[in-house]
């Protein structure tokens, strides 16, 4: 095996055993690698072991969050390979093992992950700690880790005797070193004891890169200095122009200047994306899911009666149009039933089958809003009041830094006592990919409310879609794209808005489509309710999943 394509990435989803993601990137990262393996795409991974994960969440009676490791044990998932490499942290040899992940698709492809592990008795006591925590410790931590991923990356591959490598996709700035690595064997090949401006133009043919945020603040970069002194390299500061902006190593800027094909990750991104950075050219590929892995058993049961091959061919969620109400509703009821059971064992509650249920969950950072239905609560006991009951299930990590994610968790445990006896709110810890999956197919309607244009894609209301379940959502990342009014789920648009401050005008929006469309549509014309289930699944499922993107990028990104 000589794979043509390699995948990096800070974080991937392989198995809800393991915490090597921390959230939507991550995911996106392993449900584009499952898609490659049904296609059999000639493809490898890269990302690092990450052997105490994220975090785990705990939440006391107030919503105070705390968080500890998840320990996990990498030789009950993962095969050892005996393949070492070494990178140089601020003139120390750091020697690197690896982990093998076979992530296996649908007619026998196979995409090999590999897992680089720093945890070696070789390594100084820091050293070893590297490839411990993801996104934790601080900024000089970070860059180190980004040194083993990117340069360490491409040496492993190397090692392995990948040497027909002909596109390296950058998953997010966190790979950009990567680019190094390869300017020195570009200048290697020459001849050269170090790059030049031209090797960059060879570089520049080898890579792909995806970025994913839409604002200049979530971009990763490192003073000059800082990342002058981890790599010891004058390169650095003499070719400024490819290396540096603004005074700092910005890993977009650096990725954006070494790249052949650079994409955001919906269409409005992609234009937020060439608004920031104008120099370049930017296209887009809109995200997806992987449609087996997402869809619950019981639609899966559902579609094997009804679409043969939709495990292999995720376009073919078409026909679902041809699926009846009744059983559409009953693969509902089930999906439904399990999450019930899950929340009211876990947590002590008393949610109710038959009461029309909200779902939100996603990282809690101050962007996304989580508190923006819980806005105006005499407003909310209002709707409830006349239209029917509402109940409603939250969950979501706040970054251990994100004091602000944290007060937001915080908040809604606050409103959940105010709204006792009125609206039944549940907030679920530790969200994760298990979690993800029992919520996304287990609502009635995923609500999403971001503060536009800050999300980038969003993938969680694709999962939903997948199990008939419609999204009413801020039209922001995919949902400008997958938003059909009344027909595919129901968009929160209010008018004329304020950009300063647009809670007031938002959540006023959110309610009126809440009191007016969503909400009667469920408990007065179940007919119509289903049929906005089914086209979810038929137009959304179809469209917004990894088979559609994988062969995107490999048109538009992969092939030479
Ligand atoms: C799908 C998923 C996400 C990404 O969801 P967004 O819609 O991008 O917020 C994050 N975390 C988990 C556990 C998921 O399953």
């Amino acid at each position: 095996m000589n794979p043509k394509v390699t995948y990096f990435s800070m974080e991937i989803a392989l198995d809800p055993r393991m915490p090597t993601y921390s959230g939507g990137l991550g995911i996106l990262a392993g449900d584009t690698i499952r898609a490659a393996a049904d296609l059999r795409v000639d493809m490898a991974a890269v990302t690092l072991l990450h052997r105490q994960g994220y975090f785990a969440q705990r939440l006391d009676e107030r919503g105070r969050q705390s968080e500890s490791p998840t320990e996990w044990t990498p030789s009950d998932l993962l095969q050892k390979i005996p393949e070492r490499v070494t990178v140089t942290i601020e003139g120390r040899t750091v020697h690197l093992a690896a982990w093998r992940f076979d992530v296996q698709g649908q007619r026998g492809g196979v995409v090999p992950v590999y897992l680089l592990d720093a945890d070696l008795p070789e390594n100084s006591e820091w050293d070893r700690t590297l490839t411990h925590h993801l996104y934790g410790g601080d900024e000089y931590y970070r860059l180190c880790q980004e040194v083993v991923l990117g340069i360490g990356g491409v040496r492993l591959l190397r090692e392995l005797g990948y040497n027909a490598i002909h596109r390296f996709h950058l998953n997010e700035g966190h790979a950009a070193l990567l680019t190094l690595e390869l300017l020195d064997e570009a200048a290697r090949a020459a001849g050269r004891d170090s790059f030049t401006r031209e090797d960059v133009d060879t570089v520049h043919d080898q890579c792909v890169f995806t970025t994913h945020t839409p604002v200049p603040a979530g971009h990763d970069k490192f003073p000059l200095d800082v990342v002058e002194r981890v790599l010891q390299r004058g390169e650095l500061r003499e070719m400024a122009d490819i290396f540096c902006h603004e005074g700092q190593v910005n890993m977009t800027n650096l990725a954006l200047r070494l790249s052949d094909y650079v994409n955001g990750v919906a269409k409005k991104h992609a234009e937020v994306s060439r608004l920031m950075f104008a120099d370049y050219t930017i296209d887009s590929i809109t995200n997806g899911v992987h449609v087996r892995t997402w869809t619950s058993d019981p639609f899966a049961t559902l579609f094997d009666r009804h679409i043969p091959g939709w495990r292999e061919d995720s376009f073919s969620l078409r026909s679902a149009y041809g699926i009846s109400n009744r059983e559409i509703w009953e693969a509902h009821q089930a999906a439904k039933a399990r999450l019930i059971e899950h929340v009211n064992e876990r947590l002590a509650t008393k949610l109710k089958p038959d009461v029309f249920t909200l779902g939100f969950a996603r990282r809690a950072t101050a962007y996304k809003r989580a508190d923006l239905l819980l806005h105006d609560i005499e407003r909310l006991k209002a709707i409830t009041a006349s239209v029917g009951p509402l109940q409603v299930v939250f969950a979501g990590k706040a970054h251990p830094h994100d004091h602000n994610g944290k007060e937001l968790i915080k908040k809604i445990f606050e409103v959940r006592e105010a709204l006792k006896g009125h609206v039944e709110v549940v907030y679920l810890p530790d969200y994760d990919w298990q979690l993800g999956a029992l919520l996304t197919a287990g609502v009635d309607v995923w609500l999403n409310t971001p503060l536009p244009p800050m999300e980038a894609s969003g993938t969680s209301g694709m999962k939903a879609a997948l199990n008939g379940v419609p999204s009413l959502s801020i039209l922001d990342g995919w949902w400008i794209e997958g938003c059909i009014e009344g027909r595919t789920g129901w968009a929160i648009a209010p008018g004329e808005v304020d950009d300063q401050d647009r809670t007031e005008a938002d959540a006023a929006a959110l309610y009126d489509k809440l009191e007016k469309a969503v909400m009667p549509l469920f408990y007065d014309n179940r007919k119509g309710f289903i049929d906005v289930m089914r086209q979810s699944i038929a137009l959304n499922g179809s469209f917004f999943n990894t088979h559609r993107m994988v062969l995107q990028y490999i048109s538009k990104a992969y092939l030479p």
